[in-house]
């Protein structure tokens, strides 16, 4: 039997979520869109809402009890998503769902000395973490090639030394995080002999590690309060024992994760049904020819569409939530990249359906059309592009 109806506790979580991105991520996130200076470093004003989320859980939501978190499930993670996603995509998928994602990995691919070491979930100090696999014109689509050559792909190397690895290379200037995260995995080749896919391996790097060094902020057309740079990886040297999982594994253990591509997912119908709502009441509200322009048929149909693509998107993170804990093979090769490609598209074009009911409003910066549109392109390549998603997950259908 299929039930669509929420627990007392997923309600609660809900509303929890809402009221903190309503009153905590909403002020934050209009005034650095709102601010001209280039100079800015968004994070010094999200990380007391990024502490504060901790403090409710949002970071620590998947982790199992006996690490301290709160035992949620798939589920859980994206009706947070979802309402953190509202007031800012951004907010919501860098800093939260890459942090509750992280640590749950941590879990799942770490040894127990690992998970030990590395798993702070003491809600006084959560870590922020990221992820750099993208490397400039080599490894971010290439990252899905096929091709068995070991000249294609990654380039970073982690070269073996004794009881550490000594890394070198550099990451894309998209790696979220970068520069401003507590710790870092790091992909790189372990051998330069072997496909990229059977040599790259996943390195636990603390953020105070010498030789780890960051470009300046890339500045980006939307997802203004993230934080996204390039870095440097010289002579970088880390214990032997802060390899995650095997040699080579390092793509086969991030399929053991979904719930990274779900939670963006999530974030992306957040956007959408912001969107949506905000078309909704401007259309309420502004009147031509003696009505409200929701009472003209060419605005109700557009509106109508929104919703009921936002609520097709929702069902698809759902689904693929549902899969992440009861089949998260499925979830990972087909589930999560069809809800993450999706949900992306509906929020690009509830965006573009918002600036066209928004009239000539809708292109000025008085209104969050042009936030929503610039916003939701940016979800088109995060965690890889719509054309590569696809032509991936369609070798598992
Ligand atoms: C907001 C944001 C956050 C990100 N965060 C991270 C992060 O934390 N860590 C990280 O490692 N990376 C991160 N990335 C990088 C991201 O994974 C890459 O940008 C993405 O994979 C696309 O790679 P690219 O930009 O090099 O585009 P390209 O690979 O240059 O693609 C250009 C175009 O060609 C198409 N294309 C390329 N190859 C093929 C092919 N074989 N078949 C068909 N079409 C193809 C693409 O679909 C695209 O339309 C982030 C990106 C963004 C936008």
């Amino acid at each position: 039997m299929i039930d669509f109806s929420l627990t007392q506790e997923q309600l609660l979580l809900q509303k929890t979520a809402r009221d903190f991105a309503e009153s905590e991520i909403k002020p934050i996130a209009k005034m650095i869109d709102e601010s001209n200076d280039q100079n800015i470093i968004p994070w010094d004003f999200c990380q007391g809402v990024f502490r504060k989320g901790a403090d409710l859980g949002f970071t620590s939501l998947l982790l199992p009890q006996e690490y301290g978190g709160m035992g949620g499930k798939c589920i859980d993670l994206v009706l947070v998503q979802e309402e953190l996603g509202v007031a800012d995509v951004s907010i919501a998928s860098s800093y939260f769902n890459l942090t509750a994602s992280m640590s749950l990995f941590l879990t799942r691919a770490g040894t127990q000395e690992q998970q030990k070491r590395m798993l702070s979930v003491s809600s006084s100090s959560p870590h922020l973490f990221s992820v750099a696999e993208s490397e400039p014109n080599v490894a971010s689509s290439d990252l899905f090639c096929p091709s068995p050559d070991p000249q294609i792909g990654m380039k970073t190397f982690a070269s073996s030394d004794g009881d550490r690895y000594v890394l070198n290379g550099n990451k894309s200037g998209l790696i979220t995080n970068a520069g401003i995260a507590d710790a870092y995995f790091i992909m790189a080749r372990t051998s330069l002999d072997k496909p990229m896919r059977e040599s790259m391996s996943m390195f636990y790097v603390p953020a105070d590690t010498p030789g780890l060094k960051f470009g300046k902020r890339t500045q980006m057309i939307g997802w203004k309060p993230s934080h996204h740079t390039e870095i440097y990886l010289d002579n970088v040297r880390v214990p032997a024992e802060n390899l995650i999982g095997q040699e080579g594994q390092a793509g086969a253990l991030l399929m053991l994760l979904p719930e990274v591509s779900i939670g963006l997912a999530a974030s992306h119908v957040g956007l959408a049904r912001a969107a949506y709502e905000y078309a909704l009441n401007y259309a309420k509200q502004r009147v031509s020819w003696g009505r409200p322009i929701i009472e003209h048929q060419a605005v109700a149909l557009k509106l109508a569409d929104m919703m009921v693509n936002t609520q097709a998107a929702r069902l698809m993170v759902w689904d693929a939530a549902i899969a992440a804990d009861t089949d998260p093979q499925l979830a990972a090769t087909v589930k999560a990249p069809a809800a993450k490609t999706f949900a992306v598209d509906v929020a690009i074009k509830n965006a573009q359906t918002a600036v066209e009911i928004l009239g000539g409003s809708g292109i000025t910066k008085e209104y969050q059309t042009g936030k929503f549109l610039n916003d939701a392109w940016i979800g088109y390549s995060c965690d890889f592009t719509r054309e590569i998603l696809r032509l991936n997950l369609v070798n598992f259908i």
